[in-house]
């Protein structure tokens, strides 16, 4: 196969930040206030990585100090100047496109095909779409202003992406930040901070603060934090949602999933196969709009299953560098073992269990890429979002039975339908009660489309003209006329 992709940039920033990362609050690098730092582990190897700065409610006072002060001005300059910076860390994220990709991949475990073409690719366009959001607010947007500071929390899954995700609208349309990576995946957000410094973004603007989710509470709970913006867990977004309740600060949710991927028996089977591959073995399975239940005509459900079998015992695991492998690591072991205890769970519970064979262990957090049938469709392991490389299958006979199974979940962020008949495909998109519904395709993304769930997965969009307006308030400005003109 190809070499692996090599890491020796990647070592040599990292030898840099030996001495343990810091935080960047008001355009500086600080040293955390507690003194305290924790380990990142490359979830390949179970190696320490890095030792992140642990904020604590100073550095956060600090840091919303600091996005307060610069947001008047930030948002008083012309969108144009703001378009300016966008571009410019859209351009310098390109620059360093592999630098980033190395990193993710490390910090992550995911492969590095994945972060290369499409986590950077995407984070790149999520700013470039946004310029354009700084340069039109003004004629688009007369009667509203930005909402102010945003206190922004995000996951490990996409870490870069998720982060561009939360950064770019709020930035593009007048407001500063507060962000928070995830414990396990810090590193790339610490790497971006000095490319909005590079940027010319002015100080302030954009902070980040490295922590657990104690210091996740601390911006939660923050008085001087005007909107939220979280991406992670239904359980952390339900305690935000409590804690940030009567506080007056706006609040988006993206949250977990449960994604129904629904193949009828005129679908071409072997389009769809690759289509699952995508939808659950993606990023090892760590997405939060995953197909994780796989739900087949009944006709076709034998004839897919054995397809899906065989193309599944191709899929190559390894380390992430290795430019060959299709399934990285699982970002860390707390994870790795809630996602063995759900199919032992799921196996109990009457389960079949289809796994490839994995390698003898080098050390490092591995699952296999898993295929559960006869699952029963009240059980644990078809209810609860596993987040691994777990796909559930389930069989149904009539449009209306797939209809029922696809909603017969607490979440509702997308979906996907194969089918050769566009009229049942259509017809089935608008019963699905999920954010979006692919159509023989899955996991498709633009900063252009709104991205965000139905029910318990969440409220408020991402991306798109909802995505750009969540991250402003309405404002109608009224002057007194003379009286004879009124
Ligand atoms: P998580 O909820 O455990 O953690 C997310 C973030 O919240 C982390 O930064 C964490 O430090 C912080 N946090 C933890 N407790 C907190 C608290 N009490 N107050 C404030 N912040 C706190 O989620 P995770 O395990 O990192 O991510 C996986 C989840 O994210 C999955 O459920 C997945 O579906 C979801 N996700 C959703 C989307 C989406 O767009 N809907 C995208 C990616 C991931």
């Amino acid at each position: 196969g190809p070499a692996p992709e090599s890491d020796t940039e990647a070592r040599e920033w990292l030898a840099q930040h030996a001495d343990g990362t810091q935080l960047f609050i008001d355009g500086e690098w600080r040293k955390p206030a507690s003194g305290q730092w924790f380990d990142t582990l490359d979830p390949a190897t179970g190696a320490v990585l890095a030792r992140i700065a642990q904020a604590d409610g100073t550095d956060v006072d600090a840091a919303v100090a600091a996005a307060r002060q610069a947001q008047a001005p930030w948002a008083a300059l012309p969108g144009h100047a703001r378009a300016r910076c966008l571009y410019a860390i859209a351009r310098l994220i390109q620059k360093n496109s592999r630098l980033f990709a190395v990193i993710e991949a490390l910090d992550n475990g995911k492969p590095i095909r994945e972060t290369r073409d499409i986590d950077v690719p995407l984070v790149a366009r999520h700013f470039y779409h946004h310029a354009g959001w700084a340069q039109l607010m003004a004629s688009e947007m007369p009667d509203r202003a930005p909402v102010g500071v945003c206190g922004q929390i995000i996951p490990w899954n996409f870490p870069l992406l998720m982060m561009a995700w939360k950064i770019a609208p709020a930035i593009a349309l007048g407001n500063t930040v507060v962000l928070k990576p995830a414990e396990f995946t810090s590193l790339t957000a610490i790497l971006f901070a000095d490319i909005c410094r590079m940027a010319g973004v002015p100080k302030g603007v954009v902070n980040i603060i490295t922590g657990d989710g104690a210091t996740g509470e601390l911006i939660v709970r923050h008085p001087d934090i005007d909107k939220l913006a979280f991406t992670g867990s239904t359980e952390v977004g339900r305690k935000i949602r409590e804690a940030s309740a009567g506080s007056g600060k706006a609040l988006t949710l993206e949250l977990g999933g449960k994604s129904p991927f629904i193949v009828f028996d005129d679908a071409d089977l072997d389009s769809a196969v690759e289509g699952v591959v995508d939808a659950i073995w993606f990023n090892q399975g760590q997405v939060c709009c995953a197909g994780s239940r796989l739900l087949i005509q009944e006709t076709v459900h034998d004839a897919f299953i054995a397809k899906l079998k065989e193309r599944l015992t191709t899929l190559r695991v390894g380390p992430p560098l290795d430019k060959a492998i299709d399934v990285g690591a699982i970002v860390d072991k707390v994870q790795l073992d809630r996602i063995t205890s759900l199919v032992e769970q799921g196996r109990s519970e009457g389960a079949e269990v289809f796994q490839t064979q994995l390698e003898p262990s080098k050390g490092g957090y591995f699952f296999p890429p898993t295929l559960m049938t006869n699952v029963h469709p009240a059980s644990t392991c078809a209810r609860v979002e596993i987040f691994g490389p777990v796909l559930v299958a389930m069989s149904f006979r009539t449009p209306d039975e797939a209809v029922a199974l696809a909603n017969n979940t607490e979440y509702g962020l997308a979906a996907s339908v194969w089918s050769e008949s566009i009229n049942l495909a259509l017809d089935m998109a608008p019963k699905i009660k999920a954010g979006v519904i692919w159509i023989n395709s899955t996991n498709l993304f633009d900063a252009s489309a709104g991205f965000g769930g139905y029910k318990e997965s969440g409220y408020g969009r991402e991306g798109g003209r909802e995505g750009a307006f969540a991250y402003t308030k309405p404002k109608w400005i009224a002057a007194a006329k003379p009286i004879e003109e009124a």
